[in-house]
Formats: C-alpha cells, structure tokens, sequence
C-alpha cells in the first residue's frame, strides 16, 4: 500500500496514529538538528518532521531529497508546537521513521507554487508542473464537478447523453474548418465539426427526443486573446419544445450548477430582447454587475447650432454617477484619446460635469447653456457630482462604441463588484445578419434557426430591410457580460429551410450538396425541435470569477494555436504525405514536394 491517507486529510485528532504518505516534495527546511518537508499532492500539504537526535542516518537521507522528489514516508502523526492556522493539516505533523524515496526529480524550470517565477510559455510548454500548482489544481477539480453536476442535472431531465462523430463533413457555422485527409479516399477530405448541430437535429428526427454531450469542438479561427481552436459544449437538444420550454429547462441548469457547485441560489433570469440591448448597452451580451444603461438625446440637442450633433444619425449617452469630484481634466483627456484609438474609432468624446457645488463643465458649453445641459441630465436621473459621457456618429458603430466605453468606465472607476453573478437571457435575435463585405444576408445564429411565427411572411419579401427585420426564436445566455451559452429553435418544414438556404445566398445544389442528408431527414416526419449549446471553458472561468478560460483546460494551446508541450501542429514524414496523396508545395517550390 503506498498511501493510508492523502496529505490533506490528517488533524488533530489523528494525533498518535501511524500513518504512511505519499507525495512530491514541495520544500524542504534543514535547522540545527531538525528537517522539515511540506509533502505535497493533488488533496493537500502536510509538514514531515526528521531529527538528528531520533536517526542520524534517516535525517541525513531527507537532507538529500530535492524539490518535486516522490517520496512516500511513514511517521507517527503528533500535533505541532508551531500551528499554521493557514493550513487545514497546519495543527499537525508527522514525526517520519521510515522513508523511501519513490523517483527523483530535475530541478523543476520555475517554482510550483501559487506565486510562480515561471512565463507563459515555459509554464506551458511544462504544462504538467504547472497544473501541479494549488490554483490550476483547483480549476481542474472544479472543471470535473461542474461536468458532473451538469450530467446529473441533465440526466435527472430525461437526456440522453449520445456521442456524434469527430470525422463528418464540414458544416458551414461561420468559421473555418479543420480538415483530415482520408488515406482510403485520396483527395477526399473529413471535417473536424465545429458543432454537432447537425448530428443532434437528426438525433431529434430520430425520436431521441432529449439529447446532450459534453463534447470537443473544432474552429480554425484567426485565434483572438482567449480563444481557443477547441473547446468544449454542453451541447443539447429537445423535440417537441417551444423557446420557453428551452430556457425553462437550461435557466434550471445554471441555477442547478451554482447551488450544488458555488452555494450560490440564483434569482429568476431576466430577459432582454436583442434590440434592447443593443440600444440600452450597445453589446448582445450586456454586463450587468453595473447599470449605466444609454439614453438617447437626438431630440435634446439637435438644431442648436452644434453641427456635430447636428449631422449624426445618434446622439448618445450614458452617466458615471459621484465621480465628478475625482475627475481631473487629465483624466478627461486620457478617456478622449482611449475612445479615439482604433480599436474603437469614436471622432471624439463629449462630456457634462456636475459639480458638487452646482455648477457645471462642458466640452460644449459653447452651444448650449446650463439649463439645456440640466435637462440632459434629467433624461439619466444625473446630479450633482455625476458626469455625462456623449458620442454621436452612425447609429449602430456609435452604440458598439459607447459600449466598450462603458466597459472601460467600470473598469477604471471599479464599478464592478466581486462575487456578484448577473445572468440573463437575450432574446428574439435577428435571423439574418447582412454583410456589407460579400453584399449578402449570413445567418446571425446559423441557417437551420427558425423565425418568429409572426415572421414568417416575411421571408418571401424581397426588401432588404424587411429581411433584415425578421426575428428568430434564437437566444444566448449572458453572464457577467460574457456569452456562455446560445441556441435556437429550429426550422422543422423542409420548405422552410429551403427558403432560407436561398436567403442566404445558396443555390439549390450547394443547398443539396452540404445539407442534403438534413433535408432528406426532414423529409420524414421531423419534430418540432431546438436547442442551445453552453460554452464549457467559459462557463467554468466565468463561475471562477476568472476570464481566462486557458487556466480552466489542463491542456490548451498558446496564441498562435501551439500545443507548447508536445510541440503540434508539426510536419508529417514523407512517407505520411505519400500515403495520403498530398503535396506540399511552398511559395519557393512551386514544382512540389
Ligand atoms: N450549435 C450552436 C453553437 O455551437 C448552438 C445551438 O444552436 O444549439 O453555437
């Protein structure tokens, strides 16, 4: 037996027992006559005691051990003189009489601690020091509870839990897909699925009725900060289900994984419609652990000579309440350049101060006076000490740009409190999304969501905005202005999805050569049906309280889609490349491998 407890479990009341461990040395301490080791493994720490005076001879082997040495050690557990009220083991020690040392260790690259000296990649690269540190420790235990507890919930629910295939053809849900060559089929290529969505529609045709899976999915997107190529969905489907009946049974869900993972009981989810949002907070996936919604002002400021607000198809604001007295002019002119960066692309930034002692300060006190400043201030409920942020320009870029200001403002006024989670569901999403790029409609979800009954009749018009008017049974979930989760219901009428196929720009081959197998499904007796899928890795950092969701997968790849570990991706043999009938040809090789 290598182990009788794990090196978290010992207290005070073992206090006599003989007990045997077994862990990696996390640090060892040599005083006078005395060593001490804190043993460390997955469950805990506790202190291992050697004297000189007890054994010359074992104390001397302890003296040898090195960081991150396996070792197992039998002792007498005795309580300590000098408690470490810090440590749940911390009021006991274990006074070792025997000791073997299991497998010795380099010098690891950087220390295993929580506060580490070790950078990115090098943690990366030796991934599995770093997830013996006690943080990454916890998110991945915290990670298998979450998976767990949702199964149960869902179980409990009447899914089933059904695998669907890696190897599938691709299906077109916005990004790219990866591709595996087919050995047996030369110049034959397997997609990599981007989501089962169409597997657990087909599931749905075949009576499975309540489907789920915790499953991988693949995107070959340009990698922005926190993405990854794969990531993991609680992906699920119902048949026979209005949207209500979906948000009922996944609000139920969330609540169920905070109340049995985080003790946390979550209200009843509000819900937004899409247009709402955007208007109210300029996001789809407003954060609101803070209010500072928008108020429009078209109405307030045109036609008094300003001819900035004049021109702009929306004037728009929102109001920073008590920060008057603690925003210099510096700090006025720092938020003016931060929205005129790029990134964000605002023509400049205006503002009204009230001060604490009434009076009042604006970049346009030029072209309008006190008292048509204060009732701009009335339409945010705004007084004394409050500050009104305004941008105009182009409606929609406006609204986007106001929002990430928004953003920034809780950032730098702290505004967002700790431990506070605010879910909420954003509903009836547009269908169709129109791409000035490719002059064409995409699917704002993906092509198989259904409009609106009511909206129906809309999809044989041929006006550009009353298509773009159409809205879907689509919803995301939000969470702390993060969007963990979204689905749709689905379009069950082959007719119907034949039309949308042709919104979207396919003709009918394209239609039958990418989705044939859906169509024909349909063809026999499909169910109403819909679904939603949870961003796993970002529910798992968001419940954290964490917005990085690399420190929540025990194996993720860097920014450039790099696993650092096993060094992928990487060059195949010749013989592979042979084998599957492909040639490499690089820019200065045009003739081919
Ligand atoms: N397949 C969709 C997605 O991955 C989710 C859904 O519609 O169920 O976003």
């Amino acid at each position: 037996m290598y182990r009788t407890h794990n090196c978290g479990e010992l207290r005070l009341p073992d206090a006599g027992k003989t007990v045997t461990l077994a862990g990696w040395v996390q640090s060892r301490r040599d005083f006078g006559g005395l060593t001490f080791i804190d043993l460390r493994d997955r469950y805990g720490i506790t202190q291992l005691v050697f004297s000189m005076d007890e054994d010359r001879a074992l104390c001397e082997r302890a003296r040898k051990l090195g960081r991150e040495f396996v070792i197992q050690a039998t002792g007498l557990v005795r309580e300590r003189s000098n408690k470490n009220p810090d440590r749940p083991t911390g009021d006991i020690e274990i006074d070792v009489r025997q000791l073997e040392v299991l497998n010795a260790s380099k010098v690891p690259p950087f220390t295993i601690e929580e506060q580490t000296d070790g950078g990115d990649e090098l943690r990366m690269q030796y991934r599995y020091l770093d997830l013996r540190r006690p943080s990454l420790q916890h998110n991945i235990q915290f990670r298998s509870r979450l998976a767990l507890e949702s199964r149960k919930y869902l179980a409990e629910q009447g899914f089933l839990e059904i695998e669907t295939p890696y190897l599938i053809k691709s299906t077109p849900e916005g990004a790219r897909d990866f591709v595996v060559p087919s050995r047996m089929n030369p110049g034959q290529f397997y997609a990599l699925p981007q989501s089962p969505q169409t597997f657990k529609q087909i599931l749905m045709v075949a009576g499975m009725d309540k489907y789920f899976q915790i499953v991988r999915c693949f995107r070959d997107e340009d990698l922005r900060a926190d993405r990854q190529p794969e990531f993991t969905q609680i992906d699920c489907e119902m048949a026979f289900v209005h949207q209500e009946d979906i948000l009922h049974t996944f609000e139920g869900l969330i609540k169920h994984l905070f109340k049995q993972v985080l003790g946390v009981r979550l209200e009843d989810f509000p819900r937004m419609r899409y247009d709402d949002a955007i208007r109210r907070y300029g996001s789809d996936k407003p954060d609101l652990r803070f209010d500072m919604a928008f108020e429009e002002l078209d109405d307030l400021v045109k036609g008094k000579g300003f001819s900035v607000f004049d021109e702009a198809g929306l004037v728009v604001g929102l109001c920073l309440k008590a920060r008057a007295g603690q925003m210099s002019n510096k700090d006025f002119k720092q938020l003016t350049e931060w929205v005129k960066r790029p990134q964000i692309g605002a023509k400049g930034l205006v503002y009204v101060k009230f001060n604490e002692d009434g009076s009042i300060k604006s970049t346009v006190g030029k072209f309008y006076d006190d008292e048509a400043l204060r009732t701009w201030g009335e339409r945010f409920g705004a007084g004394p000490g409050d500050v009104l942020f305004i941008l105009s320009g182009e409606a929609e870029q406006v609204r986007t740009q106001l929002g990430a200001l928004r953003l920034e403002l809780a950032r730098r006024y702290d505004l967002i409190p700790d431990n506070v989670f605010k879910p909420l569901w954003v509903v009836d999403f547009p269908l169709l999304e129109w791409d000035e790029e490719t002059g064409r409609f995409h699917a704002m979800h993906h092509p198989f969501t259904a409009p609106k009954k009511e909206d129906i009749h809309k999809m044989e018009s041929t006006d550009r905005s009353v298509l773009a008017s159409i809205r879907a049974d689509a919803y995301d979930l939000v969470l702390n202005g993060a969007e963990i989760g979204g689905g749709s219901i689905r379009i069950h009428d082959r007719s119907l999805q034949a039309r949308n196929f042709q919104l979207l720009g396919f003709s009918d081959e394209e239609a039958r050569r990418q989705f044939g197998f859906l169509m024909g499904a349909f063809e026999y007796g499909a169910p109403p049906h819909g679904g939603i899928a949870f961003g796993f890795d970002r529910l798992v950092a968001v419940m954290s309280g964490s917005s990085s969701i690399r420190d929540f997968i025990a194996f993720p790849k860097n920014n450039q889609g790099r696993d650092m570990m096993i060094d992928a991706p990487a060059p195949i043999s010749a013989e592979q490349l042979d084998e599957l009938g492909i040639r490499i040809v690089t820019p200065d090789d045009s003739s081919g491998r």
